[in-house]
């Protein structure tokens, strides 16, 4: 199975003007179950009489809804988890093109992104699972939050404060990529993920004042792990959500000076994510995934289960370069396989020692 590419184009702000339009979405005869278009068009810069188009599993156009695209190409995804496989939904696009918007959202119930309706799904699902069982089978959500920064990585459930300089570490275990000693709080319900996700949520932003950086230039990843009990059986899988850092090439001044934010170019890790699918497409046998910890984590082509990447775009203008370069990944990207493995269910055996670790009650905090 490989990596599911969705591009979504977002509407046009009060500053943009129809006439700067330069990207289009076209629909195909073949794909209309999902009513979307999956033809994006967008000129060659050097020579505007041409243009380039790219295909995609789908393409959402300006008018596409918050519940469109979570109707469609989200939801689905809620049956897979229930199956004890892995979901990694990200986000991938310059800034100002709508990727928080669309993993995010707004404060109304229609403004709302994809990560509220995805944990929403998750609930109704774990009722429906927990009445139809008859009680039996029990659901329990848990949710790790944190963001990547400059290489390093911050729990959003502590306070910019309460930050070390280094960040947490990274550890792998069987395949996959944990950090270590990240919070990880229950939630009972969507109301209780809510508050916890808003929490944090605020963390990221003031963090992202006292270190003078943007939040266009930090990644954030929400984990949100769900177990699922029968009888002595439990199966654990995990839905990472992953809102990037904006693809932008600063070096570029044809995005307009407010944009040529700090001296550096691209996001490095951004760039060894670049490095690591085109390494990928072209069957080579080192893939520089350990070259940042984004890349560590993403761990595109490993063992992300169903993995969908949402390309935002602007339609403007404006974006025109850094579009087509968004547009060329995006293009390697589709063709990335992605292994899809079922995770075991661990069997609960005698009662265990009581250590430290299993007294601190149901809200697992790192040790000061
Ligand atoms: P990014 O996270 O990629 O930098 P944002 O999500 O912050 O971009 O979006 C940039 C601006 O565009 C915001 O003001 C946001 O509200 C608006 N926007 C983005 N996508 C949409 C959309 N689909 N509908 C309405 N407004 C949008
Ligand atoms: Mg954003």
């Amino acid at each position: 199975m490989s990596v599911r590419v969705v591009a979504r184009i977002r509407p046009l702000l009060k500053a943009e003007l129809e006439r700067d339009i330069v990207v289009q979405g076209t629909s195909s005869p073949d794909n209309d179950s999902d009513g979307g278009i999956d033809t994006i068009r967008i000129p060659n810069p050097r020579n505007e009489g041409e243009d380039f188009s790219f295909q995609f599993n789908s393409v959402y156009g300006m008018q596409a809804t918050q519940d469109d695209i979570f109707q469609n190409e989200v939801a689905p995804t809620v049956k897979h988890l229930f199956q004890g496989f892995d979901v990694t939904i990200f986000a991938y696009g310059v800034t100002g093109t709508g990727k928080t918007h669309t993993m995010r959202g707004g404060k109304t119930l229609s403004e709302r992104g994809v990560i509220p309706r995805l944990l929403s799904g998750i609930y109704r699902r774990s009722r429906k699972l927990e009445k139809d069982s008859q009680g039996v089978a029990s659901v329990e959500v848990a949710m790790s939050y944190y963001e990547i920064y400059n290489d390093r990585v911050y729990d959003l459930f502590e306070t910019p404060e309460k930050r070390t300089s280094p960040g947490l570490p990274l550890r792998e275990q069987n395949g996959k990529t944990f950090v270590v000693g990240l919070t990880e709080r229950p939630c009972l319900s969507l109301k209780e993920f809510e508050t916890l996700y808003d929490q944090a949520n605020v963390n990221r932003s003031t963090s992202a004042t006292k270190l003078n950086a943007h939040s266009s230039r930090s990644h954030a990843v929400l984990c949100v792990k769900v177990s699922i009990t029968t009888g002595d059986e439990t199966r654990v899988s995990m839905a990472s959500a992953i809102d990037l850092a904006g693809s932008e090439d600063n070096r570029r001044t044809e995005n307009g000076k407010e944009r040529l934010v700090e001296s550096a170019s691209i996001n490095k890790s951004l760039f060894v994510l670049a490095q690591c699918v085109e390494a990928i497409s072209k069957k080579q046998a080192r893939i520089p995934y350990r070259e940042s910890k984004m890349t560590r984590i993403l761990s595109l082509g490993q063992n992300n289960g169903l993995t969908i990447m949402i390309l935002n775009l602007a339609p403007v203008r404006s974006y025109h370069l850094d579009t087509l370069s968004s547009l060329n990944f995006a293009n390697r990207t589709k063709k990335i396989e992605v292994k899809e493995i079922e995770n075991e269910p661990m069997f609960r055996g005698p009662a265990p020692i009581r250590t430290l670790a299993s007294v601190s009650g149901p809200s697992i905090q790192r040790q000061p």
